[in-house]
């Protein structure tokens, strides 16, 4: 550790945090109960708080960490790009990072995506791509198509125009009045198979219910986004992947936008590097797909959504106001930039969509137990995310903070979303690395349904 503060314990520096800091994703008086832990340092899956606990990082905090963290390959890149470009504009100016990035990010696409806007956060995507989408129609003088179409439970961030095609009830209550109105569509979560109906008879319905309000709509919908394969903070709602060859059908014929929201499914996280790649037997391509969280291999904040030559092209003009209007003070940072080509290497020279069949089929073998255990229900695994959900008959309200508490003291972070659980753990995972998680996660919840009765 090379720090040249004075190394407080952890009670110190959560007492000055909780007077400082304003954290995400917080009730902050729930912290009066619930652990807030302070960090020293971080090692492969292992954080470290300041009196030396360690936690096993089963969900890659938060969905971004890819290989670890303090990752050698991705630091020495780093360290090297740090004396060379910090930072400048990308506005008039453009530097090798920013194009090798997008250059490799459309060969990863076989260039359907040839063009890559940058930005910083994944909610800035969805922004980008909402923006970009209307603008496109308007060009082409089709300026009525500016409604948008979400699935049920859809999560695509948290600013104002993300937050519009974000279906939280939570969110909905205290920010709807901010927010325009979009279509909710059914969704194909596998989990709303009546009895005797499979994922397809599922992603079926779903389809008919889109093409009905596609149908009502004619001339008014700029695009459809989803979360291709899993919608992650619905709690790893799963569907089959003829859902995304219908809604890409379903897009042409109705003329409108498909936007693939790979922020958390994408870079290898479902098995293929985009998750639109396991769309039916060939894949498909989106006409608009936004990057973010893994892409950087966790390190640094960066954002992107690719688009195709036909929509490019319709920006391409001589008037500035056909030109797409957006920028960030930090667009195409070249550390950032450099954080993910290293993590693009990595999936490279380390043939990281191969080896992850065999660690994916690990965690299925080593959460045996969890398939057979009467309290969970919906067991189900899509590459990297595996999931299950505990019967809300053994549930309490607050079984999710519970579990996240008790599994600390087993040294292990997950953070249940309501009644599910799910694993997203960094690809360099160990497979000793993986016993103690699933052991860790089965004795936790033990503890958790015991203390309840
Ligand atoms: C995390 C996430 C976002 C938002 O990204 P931020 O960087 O948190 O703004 C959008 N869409 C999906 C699917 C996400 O998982």
């Amino acid at each position: 550790m090379n720090t040249n503060k004075p190394t407080l314990l952890s009670d110190q520096w959560v007492e000055r945090s909780l007077k400082a800091v304003w954290h995400p994703c917080t009730q902050m008086k729930h912290h009066e109960r619930f652990p807030l832990i302070a960090l020293s340092h971080a090692k492969g899956s292992w954080l470290y708080d300041q009196d030396g606990h360690r936690y096993l990082d089963a969900i890659s905090s938060w969905w971004v960490n890819l290989f670890g963290h303090a990752n050698p390959y991705i630091n020495a890149a780093l360290k090297k790009q740090l004396d060379q470009l910090e930072h400048a504009m990308l506005a008039g100016f453009t530097h090798p990072p920013v194009v090798e990035l997008a250059e490799k990010l459309s060969a990863l696409t076989s260039n359907h995506l040839g063009h890559t806007f940058f930005a910083s956060d994944g909610a800035s995507a969805i922004e980008i791509a909402l923006k970009m989408s209307f603008h496109y129609w308007r060009n082409m003088g089709l300026s009525d198509k500016r409604e948008f179409i979400c699935l049920k439970n859809s999560y695509h961030g948290e600013t104002l125009g993300a937050l519009a095609v974000t279906d939280v009830a939570l969110f909905k209550d205290a920010y709807g009045p901010l927010t325009r109105h979009a279509h909710i569509v059914e969704s194909p979560d596998s989990r709303n198979a009546n009895k005797g109906e499979t994922a397809v008879d599922a992603a079926t319905r779903a389809l008919k219910d889109l093409e009905k309000t596609l149908q009502k709509n004619q001339g008014k919908i700029a695009a459809l986004i989803l979360e291709p394969l899993v919608q992650c903070a619905a709690g790893m709602a799963m569907h089959d992947r003829s859902y995304l060859v219908g809604a890409r059908q379903l897009c042409d014929q109705y003329q409108v936008h498909l936007i693939a929201d790979e922020i958390a499914v994408g870079c290898g996280r479902t098995g293929t590097f985009f998750a639109v790649e396991q769309a039916g037997e060939s894949g498909i391509w989106p006409d608009f797909l936004a990057l973010s969280k893994g892409i950087s291999g966790g390190y640094l904040p960066l954002s992107l959504v690719m688009t195709t030559e036909k929509i490019y092209q319709a920006f391409y003009d001589e008037d500035v106001s056909r030109g797409f209007l957006h920028s960030h003070s930090y667009t195409g940072n070249p550390l950032a930039c450099t954080a993910a080509l290293a993590t693009l290497d990595i999936f490279a020279n380390d043939h990281v969509i191969e080896k992850n069949k065999v660690l994916a089929n690990a965690m299925t073998e080593s959460f045996t137990w969890a398939k057979n255990d009467s309290n969970i229900e919906h067991f189900r695994q899509k590459g990297m995310i595996l999931a299950f959900d505990i019967k809300e008959s053994v549930t309490s309200k607050l079984f999710a903070k519970e579990f996240f508490k008790e599994a600390l003291s087993k040294e292990i972070l997950v953070r249940p979303i309501g009644r599910t659980i799910y694993i997203m753990p960094p690809y360099t995972l160990s497979m000793d690395e993986l016993d103690i998680l699933s052991d860790g996660i089965e004795k936790t919840l033990h503890l958790v349904l015991q203390n309840k009765d």
